[in-house]
């Protein structure tokens, strides 16, 4: 762990002109204007922000975890990393982080996921696949374009511990992150970002509880 490089931020909270505290298990979406700086806190820790984005002129150009994998050689997002989009465009790139790794391989948790990888009596359970869904119908992007289940693709997992091991098994780990720490992007387009604060209680990457994050923009300065 001690090898992460962090990285830290000069901006001050205090001059951003959007600051929210998103509660456990909540959704959220937002525009995030080119030029514009995007942090995401992990208020208390070990808090799992799935995270999508699409390029906001034109929402079936999206994120893209394997053309951002690709670019980079590398599976983990951190500051320097480019978040590339299916049609090759670079949507964000990661310009400060204290948590110092990020995973784009887990992918999102959904109610059928939970009962193949915890119990069948789990099915009930909110999940992020639900908050990305709910957001993406309620949301009404530039020239009326809409977002669909088909767009619902490969995520982020901010903050969220998932190690390939040397046999390339992927392995859901207890947290490495801690109150307070945070990850800020630059827009290099104008985006639509769309967050589910993780409400996952089957899982480690989270501690079994759901924290509330805060999120942040400042205009280019
Ligand atoms: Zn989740």
């Amino acid at each position: 762990m001690s090898t992460f490089i962090l990285t830290e931020s000069k901006l001050e909270p205090a001059k951003a002109i959007y600051d929210f505290t998103l509660p456990a298990g909540d959704g959220w979406m937002h525009e995030i204007k080119r030029g514009q700086t995007f942090r995401i806190v992990d208020l208390e820790g070990n808090q799992a922000v799935d995270t999508l984005f699409y390029n906001a002129h034109d929402l079936s150009d999206r994120y893209s975890a394997q053309d951002t994998i690709r670019e980079q050689r590398n599976i983990y997002l951190t500051t320097g990393t480019k978040l590339m989009s299916t049609r090759g465009n670079v949507l964000m790139t990661i310009v400060a982080d204290t948590c110092g790794r990020h995973d784009t391989l887990g992918g999102a948790c959904a109610q059928e996921s939970n009962m193949v990888r915890y119990a069948l009596d789990k099915r009930h359970m909110h999940a992020c696949r639900n908050s990305f869904l709910k957001g993406a119908l309620e949301w009404s992007g530039r020239g009326g374009q809409r977002l669909e289940k088909r767009d619902i693709t490969s995520n982020i997992n901010f903050f969220m511990n998932v190690p390939v091991t040397p046999k390339g098994e992927l392995t859901f780990e207890d947290g490495i992150s801690d109150a307070g720490k945070y990850v800020e992007l630059e827009a290099e387009v104008d985006v639509v970002a769309v967050i589910s604060n993780c409400p996952q209680l089957n899982n480690p990457c989270n501690a079994y509880d759901p924290t509330p994050i805060q999120v942040l923009i400042w205009d280019r300065s």
